[in-house]
């Protein structure tokens, strides 16, 4: 439930608006104990509540952590048996958490093994929001600073599960919650007509559009969404909402795939596609994992297009690339088989 609508059900049941904030504190303090207990409240106020409420959403944890670069990873079980995964990235002062929406993935973009799951369930706003609190309280319990920063970029598309990521990103924004900055949050989207255009209206969270390839015939070979936005109306569409999005980052995201989206003309069409959209692109060599069918560009060739790309004055970073040891990376989360890690010293060595 959102945080208004937790209000309003306790005010329903006869109790005041405020215990909807304590029952988030206490879901915050006892995140990773799965405990459900509220000390300040009487027995019969607990057993009332949980009644109708449900406490817990996971039921194990798996967990890695990269010895390269300490980013760590969550396998976790659903109480329905359905696994899904968080990932962590340490960076500085930063603490970063990537965020899954959906078990599995519809979008079926050919480079992602999370495509290659297919959907196997919608995420619950609590589940979204419960990675959150999870992963928060584990850090915090171990002495490390709490989570800093947020990115739907995790399993699954964000606006193919719009209610409950809207409702877990009232929870990250209201008071009644974490009352975070929107600007510490990063939605991850290929790019859903209805759903993008009232996020862009109605919230002021941080965007990353998975464009891949600004060249339509070469976007509908990788990404099957292209078919119900294509990249020219995804484009005007972001130009049509250009005033709500001043203020906040705009970010095109383009994993390369050597022979495929790398050439000179690409990154001429994409030169072309971002200009007057005051956005910046970010590359993400293609991430390996077993049975992808792509290759990594080599490093030079991805210099060469960011320099492309500078040169046309749009400002162009390369992901560095975080967890692959522990198949971590971008477009490697998949939970059908990965609970068992493959060989993992073998893939990173590939890469
Ligand atoms: N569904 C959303 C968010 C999750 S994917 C989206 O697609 O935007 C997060 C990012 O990882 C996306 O930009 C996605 O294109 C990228 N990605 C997917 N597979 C990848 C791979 N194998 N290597 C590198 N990046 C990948
Ligand atoms: Fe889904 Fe994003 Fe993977 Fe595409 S890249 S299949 S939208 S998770």
């Amino acid at each position: 439930m959102p945080p208004a609508e937790l209000r309003q059900w306790f005010a329903e049941h006869g109790w005041p608006g405020y215990r909807a904030r304590q029952l988030f504190e206490a879901q915050r303090k006892y995140a990773a104990s799965g405990e459900a207990r509220i000390t300040t409240w009487s027995a019969e106020l607990c057993n009332q509540v949980f009644e109708e409420l449900d406490w817990s959403w996971w039921q194990e944890l798996q967990h890695w952590r990269d010895p390269e670069d300490a980013t760590e990873k969550w396998v976790v079980t659903l109480r329905d048996g359905q696994r899904m995964q968080m990932v962590m990235i340490p960076d500085r002062d930063r603490r970063t958490l990537c965020v899954s929406s959906q078990v599995g993935c519809a979008m079926g973009c050919t480079f992602c093994s999370t495509g290659e799951m297919r959907l196997q369930r919608n995420l619950t706003g609590g589940e979204i929001l419960g990675q959150i609190l999870l992963v928060d309280r584990l850090l915090r319990d171990r002495g490390d600073r709490g989570l800093t920063n947020l990115v739907f970029m995790g399993m699954g598309e964000p606006l193919h599960n719009e209610y409950a990521v809207r409702t877990a990103l009232d929870w990250i924004i209201s008071t009644d919650g974490l009352g975070w900055s929107p600007d510490r949050v990063t939605i991850s989207t290929v790019g859903i007509a209805a759903p993008l255009r009232r996020l862009i209206r109605e919230s002021r969270v941080n965007l990353a559009i998975s464009l891949h390839a600004a060249r339509p015939d070469v976007r509908a070979g990788i990404v099957p969404a292209e078919r119900g936005l294509p990249a020219d109306e995804l484009r005007a569409l972001l130009l049509d909402e250009i005033r709500a999005l001043r203020n906040r980052k705009l970010t095109f995201e383009v994993v390369l795939l050597a022979g495929i989206n790398d050439s000179e003309d690409d990154a001429r069409e994409l030169i072309r596609y971002v200009s007057g959209l005051n956005a910046m692109v970010n590359l993400i060599p293609f991430n390996p994992w077993p049975g992808g069918r792509y290759s990594r560009p080599a490093r030079p060739a991805v210099e060469r297009f960011q320099r492309l790309l500078q040169d046309a004055s749009i400002s162009c970073f390369i992901r560095r690339t975080r967890g692959r040891n522990i198949l971590a990376a971008c477009g490697t989360l998949n939970t059908t088989e990965h609970a068992v890690p493959v060989d993992l010293v073998e893939l990173s060595e590939r890469s």
